[in-house]
């Protein structure tokens, strides 16, 4: 087969590593940046002459938007368009737990593999979460799971993939600007069932209201008492064959009472004890940069949820404090579509808001009717000073920026370093100033 891969990431070269070691197909690799010079590889200039060829299978990796010329030359032309999820799945040996949704993916990928760990399974997580599915897929005839998370960048170009147990955590708005419009987006997202049969699992938010066509559907509610797993603000009742509470988590808020919901009902699928997932449930600390607690300066304590890329999660972490009164959010980045308004009910209840990076100016304007007025911050220093400057002693100082963080920062983990590096260096010089 001819075989065209796009986009030459981690993604792409490990297809790339599969399809050489099989040694059957006529591989090239396209990608808007330059690339090695190599035979069959074109990068920056000469990626332009995939526009004069054609292939069996074009493999898409996660980087490429859909509308990108290649995928619409590929389109036009009928060619068999696949995402590296496909191609990944294709090779895989042993089972796949896939985890989807807007937010909780890596939570709960995390979440579940803990838990088969510790029971004694052998695992291993994959997708956006470290290794390419398509790699993990090289050593999956010695496992028992795959534990992926999915993208719907990647759900966008599959076809025969069908996951043991396929999770979707939430849909709420973001990357609509990949995707044109919210119903693309849940219906891209929605994909992950399609391919289901009576001997696989979907696990869903009951309270969401978007129908899917699967035999199995288990699911976790704030409200509906007969759900599998029914979740509170500080806990989750699991009633899916066993019956038992889980609370006293280290994880908090009601959207963590989701992912370990999840995570939990995944796990009673693949017959773990109920104890084993309690243990692991209770005792799972918040992954860095989501909710992740700092440090405290004068009885201010600073949290970093750089993760924090939509309005939705900005709301579930200001939703996971018991007193908003005691909060100033920090909020910002690069804006993503989504009005900030949409926050007006939970940010008029807070104690300040603080709005930095280079849509300062956007997300003001639509936070005008906002009192007290935000105040405005060029940097994430800035940001760190005004909103220690706003809170009382026993407040807590929230970096939930809700934007993305490409406007002065590679990713949301460069971000968060800087937030904690701020909080901690303005921590050491306000300790050493002389007390009033
Ligand atoms: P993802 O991998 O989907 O981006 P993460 O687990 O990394 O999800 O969390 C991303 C952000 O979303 C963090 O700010 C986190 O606090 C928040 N979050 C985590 N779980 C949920 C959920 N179930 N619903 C809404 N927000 C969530």
């Amino acid at each position: 087969m001819k075989i065209a891969i796009l986009g030459f990431g981690k993604s792409g070269k490990s297809v790339l590593d599969a399809l050489l070691e099989k040694k059957q197909d006529e591989v090239f690799v396209f990608d808007d940046s330059k690339l090695p010079e190599k035979p069959n590889f074109f990068g920056g200039e000469s990626a332009k002459l995939f526009f004069e060829m054609d292939f069996d299978l074009v493999v898409v990796s996660p980087g490429i938007p859909k509308h990108h010329p290649f995928i619409k030359y590929a389109k036009e032309k009928n060619m068999n368009i696949i995402s590296e999820l496909e191609f990944g799945f294709r090779l895989a040996k042993c089972k796949i737990i896939a985890v989807t949704g807007t937010n909780g993916k890596s939570t709960t990928v995390k979440l579940i593999y803990n838990i088969l760990k510790k029971s004694g399974k052998k695992a291993l997580m994959c997708g956006n979460y470290g290794l390419p599915l398509t790699k993990a897929a090289k050593v999956s005839s010695l496992l028992d799971y795959l534990v992926v998370e999915v993208s719907s960048f990647q759900l966008e170009f599959i076809d025969t993939f069908k996951p043991y147990i396929a999770i979707i955590l939430n849909i709420t708005q973001d990357h609509l600007s990949w995707h044109g419009s919210f119903e693309e987006y849940t219906k891209t997202k929605l994909k992950i069932a399609k391919n289901l049969t009576n001997d696989e699992y979907l696990i869903r938010n009951l309270d969401e209201n978007y129908t899917v066509n699967a035999p199995n559907v288990i699911g976790f509610s704030a409200v509906k008492e007969d759900a599998q797993a029914k979740i509170t603000q500080k806990n989750v009742i699991i009633n899916f064959g066993k019956h038992f509470e889980i609370e006293n988590t280290k994880l908090i808020g009601m959207h963590n009472m989701q992912n370990i919901a999840a995570a939990s009902l995944a796990c009673l699928i693949c017959e773990i004890p109920k104890d084993t997932i309690k243990e692991v449930a209770m005792n799972q600390e918040t992954l860095p940069h989501r909710l992740e607690y700092v440090c405290e300066i004068e009885g201010v304590k600073f949290y970093n949820d750089s993760k924090s890329t939509n309005i939705d999660s900005v709301r579930k972490a200001i939703e996971s404090f018991e007193n908003k009164q005691n909060i100033v959010v920090i909020l910002g980045g690069k804006h993503k579509g989504e009005s900030y308004a949409n926050l007006m009910d939970l940010l008029t209840q807070v104690a300040g808001v603080v709005v930095f990076g280079e849509d300062r100016g956007k997300i003001l304007s639509e936070l005008h009717k906002l009192k007290p007025i935000p105040l405005p911050a060029v940097n994430v220093k800035g940001a760190v000073i005004a909103a220690f400057h706003i809170a009382k002693p026993g407040d807590i100082v929230l970096f939930s920026p809700g934007g993305s963080s490409f406007d002065q920062f590679k990713n949301f983990e460069e971000r968060g370093e800087a937030f904690r590096a701020e909080c901690l260096s303005f921590k050491e010089e306000y300790d050493k100033a002389p007390r009033l």
